[in-house]
């Protein structure tokens, strides 16, 4: 048996196609969605995600400005921007990329954007509300894409053993609340670097969400025949055959897709999705904002 691929790319157009309508009744009305993405310091990967965030944009007819900021910029000083972005009625999602600086606090960045432009869904506000069961209002993009992966997909979630394996503030904290949640049902299980036997647990589980950061960490063996294996990992490891001296490979090692029903690929599955994501959460804070 081979599994089948969720193609994320595909998956991915499709929710942006489905958000131009959206965006020309914003249009018509005179609002232009428009993202801003602050960007510390030259880290190749950030750059890397913040271009295609960019791209993006230009795809799908949203405005994108993004603010560069040295890496010995101050805390004070990105809060200032931050402020400044919150106050400016012409922006209507706010970004900033992560990893920052070691000496600057991530959480008190994120938590002085304002909860209305918070695209990437981190706000303490916003993860409440997901705590509290409210999935109306701006997820933390990749949870949301995975949701949208099984969703679109057509896999039914209800009374399925997910497994969870990290257990991250941006990825696997929020989905593993997003499977339990009522209406999606399953039975969820989140296994971190203390938990012991995660081979076997891994064969119990119908669903494997791998968010680790670890290449190829999760065995093809400990993969039950027919499991969904959403793969988020995105990790460079050495390979001299390839001009840039490395490649992207995820938390599952390839092989899992012999026994797998379903797999994402990396590149080109979870990653296509969480892009996709913020223009769909970009698009509705500029329609909440211009209400
Ligand atoms: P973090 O480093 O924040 O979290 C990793 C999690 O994995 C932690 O909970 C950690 O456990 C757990 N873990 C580490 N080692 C083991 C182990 N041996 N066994 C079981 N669990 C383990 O990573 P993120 O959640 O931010 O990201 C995870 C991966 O997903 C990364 O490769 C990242 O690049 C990728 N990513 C991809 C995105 C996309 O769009 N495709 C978006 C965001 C992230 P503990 O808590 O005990 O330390």
């Amino acid at each position: 048996m081979s599994a089948i691929t969720l193609d994320g790319r595909e998956l991915g157009r499709t929710i942006e196609k489905d958000l131009m309508s959206r965006i020309d009744d914003l249009k018509a009305k005179g609002v232009s969605p428009h993202l801003a993405v602050v960007i510390v310091g030259d880290d190749p990967a950030s750059h890397v995600y913040v271009r295609n965030k960019e791209i993006a944009c230009n795809r799908c007819g949203i405005i994108s400005t993004r603010i560069d900021l040295d890496s010995t910029v101050s805390e004070q000083d990105i809060l200032k921007v931050v402020e400044r972005l919150n106050s400016d009625e012409s922006v209507h999602g706010i970004l900033v990329q992560s990893p920052l600086p070691p000496s600057i606090d991530e959480s008190l960045i994120i938590d002085t954007i304002s909860p209305l432009k918070d695209v990437d869904g981190f706000h303490k506000m916003n993860l409440g509300n997901l705590v509290q069961g409210d999935r109306s209002g701006l997820l933390p993009c990749t949870p949301a894409g995975i949701m949208k992966m099984l969703e679109l997909s057509d896999y039914e979630t209800s009374g399925k053993n997910a497994l969870v394996i990290g257990r991250s503030r941006i990825v696997g904290m929020p989905i593993s609340i997003l499977l339990a949640q009522k209406g999606i049902d399953s039975t969820v299980t989140v296994a971190h670097s203390r938990t012991k036997n995660l081979a076997d647990i891994c064969l119990q589980a119908d669903l494997i969400i791998a968010a680790i950061g670890r290449a190829e960490f999760v065995k093809s063996e400990w993969v039950k025949p027919g499991a969904m294996v959403i793969d988020v990992g995105i990790n460079r490891v050495p390979d001299p055959t390839r001009k840039s001296g490395f490649r992207l490979t995820g938390d599952v090692d390839p092989e899992a897709a012999k026994n797998a029903g379903w797999i994402s690929p990396v590149p080109g599955g979870v990653g296509p999705m969480t892009i996709a994501m913020l223009m769909s959460n970009t698009v509705l804070a500029t329609e909440f904002l211009s209400r």
